[in-house]
């Protein structure tokens, strides 16, 4: 029997990156194992007939701990740590069972969510531990093993450690996620402004509003610290909203402050590409205008290419919704994602903001040059403002005067800053 076992263990072994159906079922007699307590947790096992005891090894006694007919899973632990098996199963009849290599779920579930993995990996580590702990209670041991996801020891296996690498990152995000509701309520997330100027007479046109976290302990957090884990964690929206209602709260008080001039000037806000993803972002958007009666020429929307490849049909109903409110709408970032003139000519767009990595490299770089003058004439083709990103130097500003850039922003204006120095910016002009 040991050799049928063998020859069983070592065909579950070599399922994975098998495309023949009958490689992942096998056929164990009665009595066989399936697995025992202390291998690896490789593989997932479904019965397809017969019937499976898994069973636990107390004092040297075999103790039952439940019997699965077909349709059932087991060595589902095998999804979640890579450590050993905790129980061992035995086919109680003729048993047909349909095998799962461990790598193919994980690769999914990760594929997926990442957090997600993590909080099913804890919930069945804890019910392992409290299934022990039951077995041993009942049994009257006081001596109660603990069950851990990893080999304690120091023997990590390369794949020991980058599941806990992985669990670290997934704890660090939940913890992250946690914070910025608490942030939220703290009213510790603040606007920062940023200039923006037509070229070449550089007068002020507008603002981009930049998020910050006022940390009370980390002090000044950037944007790229908790925007991306907001957007997995699902608390962007609030995020941008929030930047949203500022802004809207904001603008009267520049335009004023600016002498109220002819032409509105604008605040631009960020809004994350998942956004459009949520039927809700619209009428949020609607609500907060009507709620904060800002003239809504004074507000600008930046969205970037990816949040219009994903679901076109979507974006492009929510942007022709957002451009009846009144508002205008920039596509930040132009010429690093998907760029393509298709939404240039379907999509309700004035505004392309050419990215800082083109801008930064066109007075040295003949391939950014030719991209921005591409980009410009493009913009001048579908009638559209143009504003480049990103200007450090007088140098650039020499080369987007020569082809016709219509607005510059970056750090050789000005760079972001907090409203109240923004007054003084617009004073000292
Ligand atoms: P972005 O929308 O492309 O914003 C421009 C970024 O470039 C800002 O970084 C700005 O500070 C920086 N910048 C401006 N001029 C220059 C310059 O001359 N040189 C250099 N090196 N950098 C310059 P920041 O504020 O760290 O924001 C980074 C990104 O975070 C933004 O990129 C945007 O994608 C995102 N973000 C910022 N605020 C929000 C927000 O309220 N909501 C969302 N969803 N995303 C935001
Ligand atoms: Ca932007
Ligand atoms: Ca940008």
């Amino acid at each position: 029997m040991k050799e049928q076992i063998i020859a069983a263990n070592k065909a579950a072994n070599t399922v994975s990156g098998q495309n023949n159906r009958s490689d992942y079922r096998l056929v164990f007699d009665k009595g066989m194992q399936i697995f025992a307590e202390g291998d690896n947790r490789d593989h997932v096992y479904i019965v397809e007939q017969g019937e499976v005891e898994l069973s636990t090894e107390v004092e040297g006694e075999k103790l039952p701990l439940v019997t699965l007919g077909p349709g059932e899973i087991f060595g589902e632990m095998a999804l979640m740590g890579p450590g050993k098996r905790s129980a061992s199963a035995y086919a109680a009849e003729q048993t047909e069972l349909f095998i799962i290599p461990r790598d193919l779920i994980m690769g999914r579930l990760h594929g997926v969510d990442p957090l997600i993995g993590l909080l099913m990996s804890l919930l069945i580590d804890r019910y392992r531990d409290t299934r022990h702990q039951s077995i041993n209670e009942a049994l009257g041991r006081r001596d109660v093993p603990h069950f851990s996801p990893l080999d304690k020891g120091g023997h990590d296996t390369p794949f020991v450690k980058d599941w806990r690498a992985q669990k670290e990152v997934a704890l660090k995000e939940l913890k992250l996620a946690q914070e910025i509701q608490v942030a939220i309520e703290r009213s510790e997330f603040v606007p920062f402004i940023q200039p923006i100027v037509t070229l070449p007479d550089e007068k002020l046109v507008g603002f981009e509003s930049l998020i910050r976290w006022e940390h009370p302990e980390r002090g000044l957090v950037p944007p790229f610290e908790f925007i991306p884990v907001a957007e997995r964690t699902n608390c962007v929206q609030a995020l941008d909203m929030l930047m949203l209602r500022h802004a809207c709260e904001l603008a009267p008080k520049i335009n004023e402050a600016m002498g109220n001039p002819e032409k509105p000037v604008f605040i631009s806000v960020n809004l994350s590409g998942v956004h459009f993803e949520k039927k809700d972002v619209v009428d949020e958007i609607r609500s907060i205008i009507k709620d904060t009666k800002v003239n809504p020429a004074f507000i600008k929307l930046e969205i970037t290419e990816s949040a219009l490849v994903n679901e076109p049909m979507v974006a492009e109903k929510a942007l022709t919704e957002l451009k009846k409110l009144g508002v205008r709408i920039a596509l930040d970032d132009f010429g690093t994602g998907y760029s393509s003139l298709g939404y240039l000519h379907t999509f309700s767009i004035d505004t392309i903001k050419i990215d800082r990595s083109f801008v930064q490299h066109i007075h040295s770089d003949p391939k950014s040059l030719n991209i921005v003058r591409a980009i410009v004439g493009l913009s001048k083709t579908f009638d559209l403002d143009i504003i480049a990103e990103g200007i450090e130097s007088k140098d650039e500003i020499g080369v987007l005067n020569g082809i016709g850039c219509d607005m510059g922003q970056g750090y050789h204006f000005s760079r972001p800053m907090p409203v109240d120095d923004a007054f003084e910016f617009i004073k000292n002009r």
